[in-house]
């Protein structure tokens, strides 16, 4: 069976820096049977490799390989839009090293594009000249649009709070590249080299998460060790096709897969093109 899971982090695998239990035995379940994974995360202040460490340190046995943040899919996108660009930014090391990477130049003026994400060195200055260069023309980039972050002593303003203040002073809306935005979602499917109907979503948060794979036509597993209770899903529109209490209980995946998420459900609009001669 050919399959692979994109997985949500925070309130999936760890909570408040600490990892849920049993969440160690599914990733290295993946990695004993050689099943594809990648964590996908919308928080674009550490760069890739500091996400491994730290889920190295919580015993899951990872690499930067495993890890695609919205930071990378905001970098590659500008990139691919417009190459050798400028950005003014409102973030932290993981945005900037991605637009490092991709080719970006990170300037006080005239930039191409501003670019919002997670981070704690949000000023009124910072807002203030983001807004000059919004209205100058510069493009409103947000990493994502979550309002805010859960942390160990309750909760924080996300970038989407920080995004919604530059709309509301500019009348300018941004545009987003983190879940649950295609471009993220897919993003991440390519990265493993899966077909629509191969790819499983696996998350805590109906809005990102579940509205991301669901759009995309993937496989979706609500887990109920984050930020949603089995009693909201009266409230959306669209629902998980199937719900975990935590994901201990995949620690199985492939048994899993065959009892709780049948194939077939999807047609499949993703075609593996031959190989160029
Ligand atoms: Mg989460």
């Amino acid at each position: 069976m050919s399959v692979g899971f994109l997985i949500d982090m925070d309130g999936v695998i760890y909570r408040g820096g600490e990892l849920i239990a049993g969440a160690d035995r599914f990733i290295n379940a993946l990695l004993r049977e050689h099943i594809p994974f990648i964590f996908l995360t919308n928080n674009s202040q550490r760069a890739r490799r500091d996400v491994a460490t730290k889920l190295q340190r919580l015993g899951i046995d990872v690499n930067e390989r495993h890890i695609f943040t919205c930071a990378m899919a905001t970098a590659r996108f500008l990139a691919d839009r417009k190459p050798r660009g400028t950005a003014y930014v409102i973030g932290e090391g993981g945005l900037l090293q991605a637009l490092h990477q991709n080719g970006y130049s990170i300037v006080d003026h005239d930039p191409d594009f501003v670019v919002v994400g997670e981070g704690r060195t949000v000023t009124l200055d910072a807002l203030e000249q983001a807004v000059s260069l919004i209205l100058g023309g510069a493009k409103l980039i947000a990493t994502n649009l979550d309002p805010n972050c859960p942390t160990r002593n309750g909760t924080r303003p996300g970038c989407g709070a920080t995004v919604a203040y530059l709309e509301t002073v500019t009348g300018i809306q941004a545009f987003s590249v983190g879940k649950p935005s295609p471009i993220m979602m897919r993003a991440a499917r390519k990265e493993l080299g899966l077909l629509t109907s191969e790819t499983v979503m696996v998350g805590d948060t109906m809005q990102t998460d579940i509205l991301g794979g669901v759009q995309m036509g993937y496989r979706t597993v609500l887990t109920l060790t984050g930020t949603t209770r089995r009693e909201d899903l009266d409230h959306y529109a669209y629902v998980p096709d199937t719900i975990v209490e935590s994901v201990a209980e995949m620690e199985d995946p492939l048994a899993f897969l065959r009892t709780r998420l049948p194939k077939g459900k999807v047609e499949d609009d993703t075609v593996r093109l031959p190989a160029m001669a």
